[in-house]
């Protein structure tokens, strides 16, 4: 799919949820993907990217962020605290704390540097064990923590449904804890299930392969 094949999907998918497409963000994930694809779609206009390692995101977006002061880069990947420095560097937003540690070290560094990124508390819905994310029980905790004993700005909930399994329970779950616990905001969706996590609730939706495996042609 195009960038545009793409939006148009999302339009029809808000459309039958009743919903506001300019309330869904389409974050363009970029990882392992070169420079000049990731500029083709810059060229399209879109500003929006996702990235899952700090190393890699250094590599690539200093430039891009120069030329393109409004490219937002989101951190989608699993965050070693000893990376929270860079991360909060180059990141504008991170989808990924699931750790009352990481989510010191986050809060700490943002602070430090004077930069406010938004955040993502990651849910384990599956309860993956090689998987990151919080179970779903230790949510309340970890959420308690981060609004008593850290500045984070805490606006939704992400997930990652298990590889294969039909993801409709997984989102419903998010949806459900994210209105429980009055966070507004939800990353869940990829290029198989982006409808689906739109008609549950998604604000926040994680495109690679649909997005880049065409500019190839
Ligand atoms: C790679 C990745 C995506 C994008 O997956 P596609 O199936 O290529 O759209 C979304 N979210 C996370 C956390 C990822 O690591």
């Amino acid at each position: 799919m195009r960038l545009f094949d793409v939006q148009k999907e999302i339009e029809i998918a808000c459309r039958e949820a009743k919903r506001d497409p300019k309330s869904v963000t389409l974050i363009a994930v970029s990882k392992s993907q070169p420079i000049e694809k990731i500029s083709a779609l810059l060229d399209q206009g879109h500003r929006t990217f996702g990235e899952n390692r700090v190393q890699e995101a250094m590599e690539k977006f200093p430039a891009l962020k120069e030329k393109y002061p409004d490219l937002r880069l989101h951190m989608i990947g699993q965050l070693q605290t000893n990376k929270v420095k860079e991360a909060v560097k180059i990141f504008d937003c991170i989808h990924t704390v699931d750790r009352e540690k990481l989510a010191a070290a986050l809060s700490d560094e943002m602070q430090k540097q004077s930069r406010t990124l938004p955040c993502f508390i990651q849910v384990n819905t599956g309860d993956e064990p090689q998987k990151g994310g919080i179970a779903p029980r230790d949510l309340e905790k970890l959420l308690r923590f981060c609004r008593k004993e850290t500045a984070l700005q805490i606006i939704g909930l992400m997930c990652i449904p298990p590889a294969g399994a039909i993801p409709d329970l997984h989102f419903a779950l998010l949806h459900k804890l994210s209105r429980e616990f009055s966070l507004p905001s939800l990353s869940q969706g990829m290029s198989a299930d982006f409808q689906t996590a739109i008609r549950y609730g998604a604000t926040h939706i994680r495109l690679g392969t649909a997005l880049f495996n065409v500019l190839e042609k």
